[in-house]
């Protein structure tokens, strides 16, 4: 069975103490409880993150990690440190470090697997750019992406894949796409696992929509049978808004 996720990408954003403020305002939400609720704050904040969500039901990710398991590469966060500090998720692909740091779908294929080698969680995120979009050939390259970073993995990984479709032209841009526009693509993409693992694995992917959702569209997204919860930026840095966000949930 799938989950409902709503997860947090803090970004670069938040200082240590800033950090330490938001989890505990978020602490203090009423949080549904039958949503996963994820947070990623910066690197250098998460093991303070993780020391104030160990009696909860907040989860921490990492934005990113390296490919390698260790080694010359200044600057770079290997998975086993992660893990070290008790971080068991992990954001993958994001449209920022694809545009600004060059991540290929090659690169992230090997990202994913030195991620579920060790059995953490990857958060795959995907989507097309506005000009793709108008072109119509959205479909193509969502596809073209999943095949090049995920079909190759067996099907025993996709317990540890959760997907994130985030088209680049709704990421902080408050152009969100419609609820409409959202489920034809989630059940295209749910579609495309059914067709190389089979419906068992299609139906327990959990599929999160990602684009400037706010607390007054969550709803009505989350409301599609094949949309599973959200990524959040902008919104996830105010504690009433994601609480709102992650109560989006018609219950
Ligand atoms: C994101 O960065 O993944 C994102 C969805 O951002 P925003 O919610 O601000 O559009």
């Amino acid at each position: 069975m799938r989950k409902h996720i709503v997860a947090g990408n803090w970004k670069m954003n938040k200082t240590q103490t800033e950090t330490v403020e938001l989890i505990n305002e978020l602490k203090q939400q009423d949080l549904d409880a039958n949503v996963g609720v994820y947070i990623s704050p910066a690197f250098v904040n998460l093991s303070k993150a993780v020391a104030l969500t160990a009696d909860g039901n907040i989860q921490v990710a990492a934005q990113n990690m390296h490919q390698s398991p260790n080694g010359a590469f200044t600057g770079e966060i290997a998975v086993n440190m992660l893990q070290d500090i008790g971080v068991n998720h992990v954001i993958l692909g994001h449209s920022e470090r694809r545009a600004y740091f060059g991540e290929t779908d090659e690169l992230l294929r090997e990202k994913v697997q030195v991620a579920l080698d060790v059995d953490m969680e990857v958060i795959f995120c995907f989507g097309e750019e506005l000009n793709e979009r108008k072109e119509g050939t959205h479909f193509d390259v969502v596809k073209k992406q999943l095949t090049t970073a995920l079909f190759a993995l067996d099907v025993s990984a996709w317990r540890n894949i959760v997907l994130a479709y985030e088209p680049v032209w709704a990421i902080g841009t408050g152009e969100t796409a419609s609820p409409e526009q959202a489920q034809e693509m989630h059940a295209y993409i749910r579609s495309l696992i059914e067709y190389h693992y089979g419906v068992k694995c299609a139906d327990d992917v959990s599929i999160l929509y990602g684009g400037s959702v706010k607390p007054a569209n969550a709803a009505e997204i989350f409301a599609q049978p094949d949309v599973d919860g959200g990524l959040i930026g902008g919104a996830s840095l105010n504690a009433t808004d994601f609480a709102a966000i992650v109560n989006g949930f018609a219950s």
